[in-house]
């Protein structure tokens, strides 16, 4: 099987669903006997996987069946992994200020090289959400999520929205991927990914779609300057 991204390496790795480092700073190292809760996205002809129970962090339930290979797993990727991996820690350590303000300065999380830190945020979510769409079938045209991620440079139709969403349990993974078609063709895709009750709202969207969730969503072209955190109320 053929890497995703490249199109020319074999591929060796499988791309975890939920990092390792959020599971980490959430659950600390989870054993079999003190598993940890992972709650999977259900994708459409999977049956679905919801509150499995996972004893080790190199679980195979935590990572998607679809492959990529070692170089766009490491080299690659990892700068956007560590840009995440950032992100996700300032932002539960001030989930608080953050839900009283109802938004932040990208710079606050990201003093030096903001604007290209907040877009590798943005491509760590590429790659999450192109595996989703790899192994879920999504009827979603995979190249521009390949160029983004090889070229650094942001996926035009990838939204982000930032924010706090309250678990009934201490939970690391995605929700479903609920999508819109039009005329046979996918219009607007939204996805939610939480650590914990820190979530983010990955949206699809073609231009001039008006959805629900848009409005707080963010994108690379948009700058770095101010972003919302949103109360999430439902759980999608
Ligand atoms: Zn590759």
């Amino acid at each position: 099987m053929k890497c995703w991204i490249c199109g020319e390496e074999e591929a060796a790795t499988r791309e975890h669903l939920a990092k390792a480092s959020d599971l980490k700073a959430l659950f600390g190292k989870p054993s079999q006997q003190q598993p940890l809760h992972f709650n999977a996205s259900d994708i459409p002809g999977k049956p679905r996987r919801r509150n499995i129970r996972v004893g080790s962090l190199k679980s195979d339930t935590l990572k998607f069946a679809h492959r990529i290979c070692l170089t766009c797993n490491s080299k690659l990727t990892q700068p956007y992994d560590y840009a995440w991996e950032d992100c996700s820690k300032e932002m539960r350590a001030a989930l608080p200020i953050l839900l009283a303000r109802g938004s932040f300065r990208a710079n606050w999380l990201f003093p030096y090289d903001t604007r290209s830190t907040m877009c590798r945020v943005h491509l760590y979510f590429t790659k999450l959400f192109g595996c989703l769409v790899v192994e879920g079938g999504i009827p979603l045209d995979i190249a521009p999520f390949a160029d983004a991620i090889t070229s650094g440079r942001p996926h035009p139709n990838l939204f982000l929205a930032f924010g706090h969403l309250p678990m009934p349990v201490e939970m690391v993974g995605g929700s479903d991927v609920h999508i819109a078609q039009l005329d046979g063709k996918v219009a607007f895709a939204t996805w939610v990914y939480n650590v914990g009750d820190l979530a983010v709202n990955v949206m699809y969207a073609l231009p001039g779609e008006q959805r629900q969730g848009l409005e707080n969503a963010w994108h690379p072209h948009m700058g770095a300057k101010r972003l919302r955190f949103t109360r999430f109320e439902n759980a999608f």
